[in-house]
C-alpha cells in the first residue's frame, strides 16, 4: 500500500469513527441515525410573534409551523421541545448547536444559506406593505428613501427594505406587533411584513390596510446546523411524507383559508 493510499485509509476509519460517535446520542429516524441537542428531543426555535406560524394562544403555541413540527417530530420518534427566541437569533443559535432547528415562517436566502442548511420549502410567503386605510401611500411605487418604513429586525423585510430606500428610511423593531403598533400610532408610515402575518394584525388593529401589491415572493424552510446532515434528511423525509398524505395542506388549510 502506498503512503497515500494508507493515509486516506487512515482518514476514512477516523471519519467512520467519528461518525459513529456522533450518533450514539441520538434517536433513530427513517434516514438511519439522527443526532439532536437532547436525545430523544427536537428543540424547534421560533419567534411566536408571527401568526397564523406561530403565536401563543391560552398558553400554548400554535400555529401552522408549530403543527408541522409536531408532525416531523412524530414521524422522528422524537418529542417536540420549543423555544421561543428573537427571530434574529435563531440562526446564529442554529448554528452553535444550541437548538436543532429553526422554523419561525422562515424565507430560504443565499446568505442565511451561508451559515445554515434549509429543508425542502413547505411553505410561500410574500411580503406585504402594511399603511394605514387614509395614507398617501397606495403601491409599493410610493415609497421611497423619504417614507418611514418599519420592519421586524433581521427579516428579509428588513433586508429588501434597508437595500432598496437605504438604511435611514428603516426602523427596526423586535416583533412584527411592535411595528404594526408604531404604525397605528403614526410613528411610522408603513410596515413591511410578511403577508399571512400581515392580514392577521390588520384583523387585530383598526384602521389599517395592506396594499395591493406584494412586495416580494419568497419561500419558507427549516434550517438545521449545517453539521447535521442526518438531521437534516431526517427533516426532509418527514415533510415529504406530510406533503404527499395531504397533511401540510389540510394544516395550512385549517390556519389560512379558514379565516377568509
Ligand atoms: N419570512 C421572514 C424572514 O424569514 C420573516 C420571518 C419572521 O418574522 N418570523 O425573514
Amino acid at each position: 500500500m502506498s503512503k497515500f493510499k494508507k493515509i486516506v485509509s487512515l482518514g476514512l476509519a477516523m471519519m467512520l469513527g467519528v461518525s459513529l460517535l456522533a450518533g450514539c446520542s441520538g434517536a433513530s429516524g427513517k434516514s438511519g441515525e439522527v443526532s439532536t441537542v437532547q436525545a430523544g428531543k427536537l428543540v424547534m426555535a421560533t419567534n411566536a410573534a408571527f401568526p397564523p406560524y406561530e403565536y401563543v394562544e391560552g398558553g400554548n403555541y400554535e400555529g401552522i409551523d408549530v403543527e408541522i413540527a409536531g408532525k416531523i417530530a412524530e414521524k422522528m420518534g422524537l418529542e417536540l421541545v420549543i423555544e421561543d427566541v428573537d427571530f434574529d437569533s435563531i440562526i446564529a443559535g442554529v448554528q452553535s448547536g444550541k437548538y436543532d432547528m429553526g422554523m419561525a415562517g422562515m424565507t430560504v436566502t443565499d446568505e442565511r444559506k451561508q451559515s445554515v442548511n434549509f429543508s425542502e420549502t413547505y411553505a410561500t410567503g410574500i411580503q406585504a406593505v402594511i399603511v394605514a386605510e387614509d395614507s398617501s401611500i397606495t403601491s409599493v411605487d410610493d415609497l421611497s428613501s423619504d417614507t418611514k418604513i418599519g420592519v421586524q429586525q433581521g427579516t428579509t423585510g428588513d433586508i429588501y427594505a434597508s437595500d432598496d430606500y437605504g438604511e435611514s428610511a428603516v426602523t427596526r423593531f423586535k416583533t412584527g406587533t411592535d411595528a404594526v403598533q408604531a404604525l397605528s400610532t403614526g410613528k411610522i408610515d408603513c410596515v413591511i411584513i410578511d403577508n399571512e402575518p400581515a392580514k392577521a394584525y390588520i384583523a387585530a388593529n383598526e384602521g389599517l390596510k395592506a396594499l395591493e401589491t406584494t412586495y416580494v415572493e419568497e419561500e419558507y424552510a427549516i434550517c438545521t446546523a449545517k453539521d447535521n446532515e442526518g438531521l437534516l434528511n431526517g427533516i426532509n423525509d418527514a415533510l415529504k411524507e406530510l406533503k404527499s398524505d395531504g397533511t401540510i395542506d389540510a394544516i395550512v388549510e385549517k390556519y389560512i383559508n379558514s379565516e377568509g
